[in-house]
């Protein structure tokens, strides 16, 4: 088996990279793509570790306004992280991702919840992200928010009053370029989870030249407010395999794994060894 979307404390993962390493191992995995938000902090030592393949690569939030398409997740692997575009662009979101949080901590202050940037800063390892802020807020509020999903139903999913929309992003088309440029592999993430038509959001991240479907991804586990039942989700799968099949894109999977943060058990919902092969293919020569 194998595991194409997971993240480490370099976003909002538990473990660290070593740990996720050894974990994976353990877990019988061939390869993981390591693969954390907004980031490639993790996936520039993966190259360095033994064992099982360690794959670079990086989940891009993307906010295409001319498209309306709001935080849709594209993800890159077989990125180089060396990659000057990619590093320089990661750097600019970084800052606003910050300024994003530090917005929303204000906004959750002015809603009368006493929490501060500096508790959420506590909660992360690597760059912030709204699982910090639930985080911290589940902390001091048990009784209202009994998990992180609560938070995020009640107070930080979009349209609910504390989400901010993020001002810079990628555009759909820019973040498959920059995957690409850096030599990676671009695969539209989780695609039943947007409000979006999914047939129409993939056609278009195809149309922009787009490589892969993640069919293989466990909304079960990963989105538990939807109450998504296993006959639904091996309907997604279905549908996801016959979508790509149509489109022309190739098939990924992954558990998403956070660590305790978060939904599935790393390798959960293994993907099988051959749409890893696959993909291989797909590689470019980075730019
Ligand atoms: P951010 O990058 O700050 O927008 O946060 C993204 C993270 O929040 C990802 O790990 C998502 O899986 C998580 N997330 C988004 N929506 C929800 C939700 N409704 N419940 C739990 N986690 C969520
Ligand atoms: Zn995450
Ligand atoms: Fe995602
Ligand atoms: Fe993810």
């Amino acid at each position: 088996m194998i595991d194409l979307h997971v993240h480490t404390t370099a976003s909002d993962g538990s473990l660290s990279l070593d740990a996720l390493v050894k974990a994976a191992k353990k877990a019988g995995l061939k390869a993981i793509a390591v693969t954390d938000h907004d980031n490639i902090r993790s996936a520039r030592l993966a190259a360095k570790t033994g064992g099982i393949e360690v794959i670079p690569g990086v989940e891009l939030t993307v906010y295409d306004y001319p498209l309306h398409y709001l935080d849709i997740h594209v993800l890159g692997i077989f990125i180089d992280p060396e990659n000057k575009a990619l590093n320089s662009k990661l750097a600019k979101l970084e800052k606003e991702r910050e300024a994003q949080k530090k917005a929303t901590v204000k906004k959750l202050r002015e809603l009368g919840y006493k929490i501060t940037f500096a508790e959420v800063k506590k909660k992360a390892r690597g760059v912030v992200g709204r699982p910090h802020i639930a985080m911290a807020l589940a902390e001091r509020y048990p009784k209202e928010f009994p998990s992180v999903s609560v938070v995020f139903e009640k107070l930080l999913a979009r349209g609910r009053p504390a989400y901010l929309e993020r001002k810079a992003g990628f555009g759909l088309g820019e973040a498959i370029a920059l995957i690409h440029a850096a030599g990676g592999i671009a695969i539209l993430a989780h695609p039943f989870v947007y409000p979006y038509r999914p047939e129409k959001l993939a056609a278009d991240f195809r149309r922009l030249g787009g490589d892969a479907l993640e069919t293989h991804y466990d909304y079960i586990a990963n989105r538990p407010e939807r109450k998504t039942t296993r006959k639904e989700n091996d309907a997604l799968l279905a549908r996801g395999i016959s979508l790509a099949g149509e489109l022309g894109l190739l098939q990924s999977g992954g558990s998403d794994f956070h660590g305790v943060n978060k939904g599935q058990a790393l390798g959960g919902f293994g993907a099988p060894d051959a749409l890893l092969e696959r993909l291989r293919p797909a590689r470019r020569k980075p730019l």
